[in-house]
């Protein structure tokens, strides 16, 4: 078995804490290797090394900076195959849907390398006689992200790209449970020109994210996980004194309106519920058809879909979705599959029988699909997070609209119709941050920001796109007058433009 190690001042280095955690295969359920676990003394190591690094990467000039991620744009392309495959290996997921998390990322990175024009700051010529005032975009110095297992490319990129674009040094804290990938984007980047220490990867757990949070060298923390953590990394990370965004979980609803093109919608409906093994904050996780007469032809459609869904190895290029992430988030999701049936909600399709042939070891289920699901259930009000689909019956427009937007969770949301005023009534009325027309996961492209609401985001900035800039900069604003202007003589009052 391997053990893998911290990236820090462009170096491997060997874990010296002495604890570890397995990560697996989950297609076949092997562990395939031990992540050490950073202690308190190592994540000051990378946040040392980082600090000494950022300030001469800071002096570089952004042109060259953005020169950098242009390359490794190349190099990603270069090692697609391989960095999916570490991805797919480590995940669960299929090699395909691998290809397209790495796509989602490098897209912000191309984003990024807009970094000279992005970072430009305002000017006003003659705010007042002789006086200019101009701002300008700082970095922050050293910042940190922490990840999670569903996309272990996509969104270590979302984060570094622009924190680095901006000339932070940073430090990543990938999830423990598949850090391959990103231990690999680290040696690219510097296979890419940037210096040794200015991207850092710490593995870890509790105990390294607690030490990223109090330390006073580390500016910002960007984290996106589940809700719990998010709202733990926000509180405390702000108790000491850090600018943090905290992304967290989900339950995204799909609202299908009486006219919906029925094909289209079930068709987008079984990719955005089940792709990915529902391991997506963007999956779509409730189905609400409006009207009986819409929610009996939904499900009459739904249930030989999803009964038909291909689950297999990740390295079946035929499968739709591949294994969960762990044994334990399996038994996880198959109880609330029972919990469901215990709550009174219709079982139309179970998968929890599902075995894997030549793969019995695997952390593999099939779809399963509810009807009749009631919003006091907690399989409503809790995210699942694996192929589990419910049906939630409205009775008209305006009960589909309050569900989603009473929701805890404010994440993705998406509406199928051929209404124009209903689905415009709909974007602009619904409290979640990200909506879909007749589109089932509106995750937005790299030039917009990213962000749900409620308690899917702590935090006020979203992720990538102009958001991205901002948060991981700080502003500061010059007034400016010459000798040579007019002078105005000493003045105890506040001054004024008169
Ligand atoms: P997680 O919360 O278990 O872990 C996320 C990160 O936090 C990992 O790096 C982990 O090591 C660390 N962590 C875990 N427990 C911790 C603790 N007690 N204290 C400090 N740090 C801790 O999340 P996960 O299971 O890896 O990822 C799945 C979750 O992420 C889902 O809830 C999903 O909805 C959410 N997610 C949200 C978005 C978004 O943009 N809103 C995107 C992807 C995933």
């Amino acid at each position: 078995m391997e053990e893998l190690w911290h990236f820090v001042g462009g170096r491997r280095v060997k874990g010296k804490s002495g604890r570890f955690s397995d990560a697996y295969e989950p297609m076949t359920g092997t562990t395939i290797s031990r992540v050490p676990l950073a202690s308190r003394e190592e994540v000051r190591e990378a946040v040392d090394n980082a600090a000494a690094a950022q300030r001469e990467w800071a002096a570089v000039n952004p042109q060259r900076r953005a020169r950098v991620l242009m390359k490794f744009v190349d190099i990603v392309g270069r090692e697609k195959e391989k960095l999916a495959a570490i991805l797919a290996r480590e995940h669960g997921k299929t090699i395909a849907d691998a290809q397209g998390e790495i796509q989602r990322g490098v897209e912000v990175v191309e984003f990024c390398i807009g970094i000279p024009h992005l970072m430009k700051g305002e000017f006003t010529d003659s705010a007042a006689a002789g006086l200019d005032v101009y701002s300008m975009r700082q970095p922050l110095g050293v910042v940190a992200g922490i990840t999670p297992f569903n996309f272990p490319v996509m969104i270590p990129m979302w984060k570094f790209a622009p924190a680095i674009a901006c000339g932070n040094a940073f430090i990543l804290k990938p999830s423990e449970r598949d850090p391959g990938a990103p231990l690999f984007l680290a040696e690219l980047m510097l296979e890419a020109g940037l210096p040794p220490g200015v991207l850092n990867v710490v593995n870890g757990d509790k105990e390294a994210v607690d030490a990223l949070l109090e330390e006073p060298e580390v500016k910002a923390i960007g984290f996106v996980g589940s809700t719990p953590v998010a709202e733990y990394v926000y509180a405390h990370g702000a108790a000491h004194g850090k600018r943090v965004q905290c992304f967290g979980g989900a339950k995204n609803h799909m609202v299908i309106m009486p006219d919906a093109d029925m094909d289209q919608a079930v068709d987008a409906l079984v990719g955005a519920a089940y792709g990915s093994g529902g391991e997506r904050c963007m999956a779509i996780s409730v189905a609400v058809p409006v009207g009986e007469e819409t929610a009996d032809a939904l499900v009459a459609r739904l249930e030989p879909r999803v009964e038909n869904l291909r689950v297999g190895p990740s390295t079946d290029p035929s499968a739709d979705f591949g294994p969960l992430i762990s044994r334990a988030h399996l038994e996880r999701v198959k109880d609330y599959v029972a919990l469901g049936v215990q709550e009174g909600a219709r079982l139309r399709v179970d998968g929890r029988g599902f075995k894997m042939q030549g793969y019995e070891n695997g952390f593999y289920m099939g779809g399963c699909l509810f009807d009749e699901v009631r919003p006091e259930m907690r399989i409503y009000k809790e995210e699942i997070f694996g192929p589990v689909l419910s049906v939630v019956r409205a009775r008209g427009f305006d009960e589909a609209l309050s569900l989603a937007s009473n929701h805890e969770f404010g994440n993705g949301v998406a509406i199928f119709t051929r209404d124009g005023d209903a689905a415009r009534e709909f974007a602009s009325r619904v409290e979640v941050g990200m909506v879909g027309v007749n589109v089932p996961i509106p995750t937005p492209l790299a030039y917009y920001t990213f962000g749900g609401w409620k308690r899917s985001m702590f935090g006020d900035l979203n992720q990538h796109g102009p958001d991205a800039i901002r948060f991981y900069t700080k502003t500061k604003t010059v007034a400016s007058r010459w000798p040579g202007g007019v002078r105005a003589g000493a003045s105890f009052v506040m001054p004024t433009l008169s």
